[in-house]
């Protein structure tokens, strides 16, 4: 995902997606390396080939959506013949039943808002919108099992952006939205449901303009900071975000973060355990 910036310094504007929002959040440098210096590094095969496939499941549900063919796409790969299995077997609540739908139902896959903020703009592209009379529901394909603490993915971006632009570009009050979530690789049974749901509300809304007003207020001076040569802050090696990592919605590995060793994360830490090491073997010596 690019920043998306003009080519004059003073005027520059930044398209900010729920995945940038993430990543801030998580540690202002991993923006800068990501975003800033550019810095990603390539995936690995397994990482590569499970985004082709997500991207491949999204782009068969939109198919489905639009009353396109997608026997051809699910016939040429298994994996997503079997997430579609799921799908069939046990959809969202919302997408259950003709009966469900009146005249006037607006719905949209892929369907992009955007909100000016400042010299930002916020982005959000939802899966599928379901727009009715007094009711506003937004779905999100996950290609992986269910999240074991919805607190977490409660407190993601997505889930707060997503509502938050609605409610902004739209007539819709707070509490007549909601985000759902539909995980394919979940069991659909009652100990597992298939998907999450979350309702928004007034507080949260203004909790959420609360949050986006003082980080882009922080993000503003750290990159007139950036700009004259300083980084932006690294969080604190306390917060263990730069030995746990990254980025999958709801599945954390004990590993590092890739830029731990150009932080110099990574050398501390390996250079403290040596360190206490090699004090642990020292006999300790009288004081007289
Ligand atoms: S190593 Fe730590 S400080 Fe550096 S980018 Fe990663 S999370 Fe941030």
């Amino acid at each position: 995902m690019q920043i998306t910036t003009s080519t004059q310094p003073q005027a520059r504007f930044f398209l900010l997606s729920q995945t940038h929002l993430n990543l801030l959040t998580a540690c202002p440098r991993k923006f800068q390396h990501v975003y800033l210096d550019q810095l990603g590094l390539p995936k690995l095969p397994e990482e590569e080939e499970r985004q082709v496939l997500g991207t491949q499941f999204h782009k068969l549900m939109q198919q489905r959506e639009l009353g396109l063919p997608i026997t051809e796409l699910i016939q040429a790969e298994p994996q997503l013949q079997r997430w579609f299995n799921a799908f069939t077997n046990s959809p969202p609540e919302m997408l259950m039943g003709d009966d469900l739908w009146s005249e006037g139902d607006y719905r949209d896959s892929e369907h992009q808002r955007t909100l000016c903020w400042h010299n930002y703009v916020l982005t959000g592209i939802y899966d599928l919108l379901i727009l009715r009379q007094q009711q506003a529901q937004i779905l999100d394909w996950k290609t992986y099992a269910r999240p074991q603490n919805p607190q977490w993915l409660q407190q993601n971006w997505q889930t707060r952006l997503y509502p938050f632009l609605l409610v902004e570009t739209s007539d819709y009050r707070p509490e007549q939205i909601s985000m759902t979530y539909w995980f394919a690789e979940s069991q659909g049974t009652e100990a597992e449901p298939q998907s999450l749901t979350f309702a928004y509300s007034s507080d949260r809304h203004e909790q959420t303009r609360q949050d986006l007003n003082q980080i882009l207020k922080s993000l503003t001076s750290w990159l007139q900071l950036y700009w004259q040569g300083n980084p932006l802050p690294q969080v604190p090696i306390e917060s263990g975000e730069c030995r746990h990592h990254e980025t999958n919605i709801g599945n954390s590995s004990e590993s590092w973060c890739r830029f731990a060793i150009r932080c110099q994360r990574r050398l501390d830490s390996l250079m403290e355990g040596t360190r206490s090491k090699a004090i642990s073997h020292i006999q300790e010596l009288p004081l007289w």
